[in-house]
């Protein structure tokens, strides 16, 4: 099998999965018990606070476990909003193209009341801090945007968008969940002030995640009951996933450089492989990009059979996102960086991480081509296009 998508999820790490395994083992008290296989589990909690903190410069005290982005990203967005609402501001600024784990909960919100702004992110897929700029007002409770966007690759100006937040007195989250682990994060550095991060994302178990709050900010609680994660986050946590969270964080942050090097002459393998197929087009910003992401349309064929057709190879991709395959909508990124929906159907999203190597690129290299000129023979409308009787689009 040749597995290239790690943007939906990785392969745990052997760190993680030992440190997940002796947990279960041996570790298996409930953190909240006062007796010692108790106060044991508790360690192994403060212990993955203080790593996970180290290593996006926070302190232990501003991290919140939680079941993984989505639920941070939730948790987020209405602390925020409830902040804000408090002293009449109920303005949100965030992008046309966040998960929908942000655009959803600022659905919710508008509908009680909030005005949610999105920026548009032009045809590269990316916002610069000059539209946070302008798109900020006197009643703006939150700025949400993206570190890395899931789909498309483009890596946004965090630290600009950070320092105009900070000079205008708003907040500001990120959604770092395609960044931890791949990409430098100093929360001080870079005026963030909540960020949401999802272990299974850098090799870490599923399930499991964190809500970086900057010290002060009063986190609204969405999971009402004990008095775990300070009274903010009900529920005995899962400690062995937030062990093995720290173990794969700690790794990746160790190995970045080197890993995202090799990831990244990968992916501009692909890149420079797949730009060869005629009527194809890269999506998203080709120089400020994730290092593993690949992101095509092809057009004149369908991303779900191009999928099954690479399934038969042994090749495992995407189409859209994971959240929304199963359903025939375009992906909403693709639609907001402006293809046609017609193109959007015919999207693959190949993600390659360090573990990947050329041989298994060349054979993507050699199957994607053959895939599509496969499906474009067989389909009505390419022939309408190769006879000039409707026009090309890519
Ligand atoms: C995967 C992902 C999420 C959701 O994280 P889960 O831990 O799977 O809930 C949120 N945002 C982005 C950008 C993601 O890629």
């Amino acid at each position: 099998m040749i597995y290239a998508d790690n943007a939906a999820t990785t392969k745990p790490c052997q760190a993680a999965i030992r440190a997940m395994t002796d947990c279960m083992e041996h570790i298996w008290g409930n953190p909240s018990s006062l007796y010692e296989a108790g106060q044991a589990a508790a360690a192994v909690l403060a212990d993955a606070r203080e790593r996970i903190a180290v290593c996006i410069g926070a302190m232990p005290e501003e991290i919140y476990f939680t079941s993984g982005g989505s639920e941070a990203d939730n948790q987020a967005l209405r602390s925020a909003a409830y902040l804000g609402a408090r002293n009449g501001k109920k303005h949100i600024v965030s992008t046309a193209f966040e998960h929908h784990a942000v655009l959803h909960t600022l659905n919710r919100l508008a509908k009680e009341g909030f005005e949610i702004e999105l920026l548009d992110v032009g045809a590269i897929g990316t916002v610069t801090a000059e539209q946070v700029e302008s798109a900020v007002r006197e009643d703006t409770a939150l700025v949400t945007v993206m570190y890395a966007n899931n789909e498309i690759g483009s890596v946004l100006p965090i630290s600009e968008i950070g320092s105009v937040c900070r000079e205008r007195g708003v907040l500001f989250h990120t959604d770092a969940v395609q960044a931890a682990g791949h990409l430098p994060i100093d929360v001080k550095e870079q005026n963030i002030d909540m960020l949401s991060l999802s272990a299974h994302k850098f090799h870490g178990p599923k399930g499991t995640g964190v809500l970086y709050a900057r010290k002060g900010i009063a986190l609204t609680g969405i999971i009402e009951g004990g008095a775990q994660e300070r009274g903010k986050r009900a529920g005995t946590e899962n400690v062995p996933a937030i062990a093995g969270m720290a173990a794969a964080l700690e790794e990746a942050c160790l190995h970045m450089a080197e890993n995202a090097a090799k990831a990244a002459a990968l992916r501009d393998r692909l890149i420079i492989g797949l730009s060869q197929v005629p009527h194809a087009a890269l999506n998203g910003d080709p120089l400020n990009r994730l290092p593993g992401n690949v992101s095509f349309c092809f057009e004149g064929v369908e991303g779900e059979s191009m999928l099954l057709l690479l399934d038969d190879r042994g090749i495992c991709a995407s189409s859209g996102s994971a959240c929304t395959s199963g359903s025939l909508d375009p992906s909403h990124v693709l639609l907001a960086i402006g293809r046609p929906h017609e193109a959007a159907h015919g999207s693959l999203r190949l993600s390659v991480c360090e573990k990947n190597t050329e041989k298994e690129v060349d054979e993507i290299l050699k199957a994607v081509p053959e895939i599509v000129s496969c499906l474009r023979n067989m389909s009505p409308l390419w022939r309408d296009k190769i006879n000039g009787k409707k026009e090309f689009l890519l």
